[in-house]
């Protein structure tokens, strides 16, 4: 099959780790008879620093011909900070918004023999699998009013967690859906205890439960959400949650489940029928890692495994996403960036890493 995809390297660790997903969707094209035309972009502080704007118009324009959006993260000390003009973030969130990709599916898994990365105790996070479902293009990021102002001297500044009930459907019957299709649990998260938007979202689960009487669900209370994570979070399937809420939890999750450079990411306009193929939006869900970038050394395991999630989403091509998955689990029982490192294992950097998963896949 032939498919057109965006690519935008972003910053700072960005370039280097998208560089190994194209490596490893090359080696998907050989091995599978597939075609995918590559149309670069530049997005976030590079964009800024070329065009004076974190997104041109042009950009937008290219992810539109395009079936998905393969990027790197945006950002960095040199374009965000108070009293900045633009921050480079704001390209991702006007690019959900364009192509309402209001489902953003975070996988936190420990692959076998990877216990030992996080920081629990191995016992606690073995057979570790969960996916954040997290609302992407509303809530506390998008709600207005959203200002800063100034007032007899005082300076004050506000943000809304506005949802609408169409919103939270949506995302809940993703939820409720992507629940159906693993082990049929479903966590609603949110924070009925304290807030409107909680409360209504709660009784909306509630609702909609009954429609999906196989998908077994709970309600967790947000911050008792982040303390499960930590006890116990095996108990876990699918957690779905608001966009405040499944960005730090997301993190948490796959920060236990071994790194934040395991953390991949898809953003979706719903999951599409069999037939159809939704444009998605597939990067990491780590920054840019301004730290470590351009010595070679970051994690790509969370954008080669995005690129999966974009071959299973948008291509329909889950066999493939398979082959990338079963790939990384091979590679990572014997060699590890610096961020999973384990005693016993060849510590490598990224072209390294992407090259051994690329192996993998040609052994097949
Ligand atoms: P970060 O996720 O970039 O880094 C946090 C820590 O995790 C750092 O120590 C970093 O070295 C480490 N880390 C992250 N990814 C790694 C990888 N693949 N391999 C090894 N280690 C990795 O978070 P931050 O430092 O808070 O943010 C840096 C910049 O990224 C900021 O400008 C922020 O706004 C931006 N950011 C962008 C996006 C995005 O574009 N989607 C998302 C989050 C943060």
């Amino acid at each position: 099959m032939k498919g057109t995809i965006a690519v935008g390297p972003g910053d700072g660790i960005g370039p280097e780790i998208v560089a190994e997903g194209v490596k490893v969707l090359k080696a998907i094209e050989k091995k599978y008879g597939h075609e995918f035309k590559l149309d670069y972009f530049d997005m976030g502080g590079v964009s800024i620093d070329k065009h004076g704007t974190p997104l041109t118009d042009d950009a937008i324009e290219t992810c539109r011909r395009a079936d998905a959006l393969f990027s790197g993260s945006v950002g960095g000390p040199k374009w965000d900070y108070p009293g900045a003009k633009v921050y480079t973030n704001t390209a991702g969130l006007r690019l959900r918004k364009i192509f309402d990709v209001y489902a953003n599916l975070r996988p936190a898994k420990v692959y076998p023999g990877m216990e030992g990365c996080s920081s629990l105790k191995p016992e606690k996070v073995k057979g570790m699998d969960v996916i954040v479902v997290r609302e992407n293009c509303g809530g506390a990021y998008f709600g207005e009013p959203k200002k800063q102002w100034t007032d007899k001297g005082v300076r004050w500044a506000v943000d809304t967690m506005l949802y609408s009930e169409p919103e939270i459907a949506r995302i809940l019957r993703v939820g409720f859906e992507l629940a159906r299709k693993r082990r049929k649990k479903l966590a609603s998260v949110e924070k009925q205890n304290v807030t409107e938007t909680g409360k209504l979202w709660r009784r909306m689960a509630i609702e909609m439960s009954e429609k999906y009487p196989d998908v077994e669900l709970e309600h967790v209370l947000a911050d008792a959400c982040t303390a499960w994570l930590l006890r116990e979070p095996t108990r876990f399937d699918v957690l779905v949650m608001g966009n405040l809420y499944g960005d730090i939890i997301s993190d948490e999750a796959s920060t236990v489940a071994g790194s934040l450079g395991m953390g991949s990411s898809a953003q979706l306009h719903g999951l599409g029928t069999d037939e159809e193929k939704p444009w998605g939006y597939y990067e990491s869900a780590h920054g840019s890692a301004p730290d470590i970038a351009g010595k070679g050394i970051a994690n790509p395991i969370a954008t080669i495994m995005s690129a999966a999630h974009m071959l299973e989403y948008t291509y329909k091509l889950k066999k493939e996403a398979d082959a990338i998955d079963k790939a990384v689990a091979r590679v990572v029982l014997k060699a590890r960036t610096a961020d999973i490192m384990e005693k016993g294992m060849r510590q490598v950097g990224s072209a390294e890493m992407g090259d051994l998963i690329v192996k993998e896949i040609e052994k097949g």
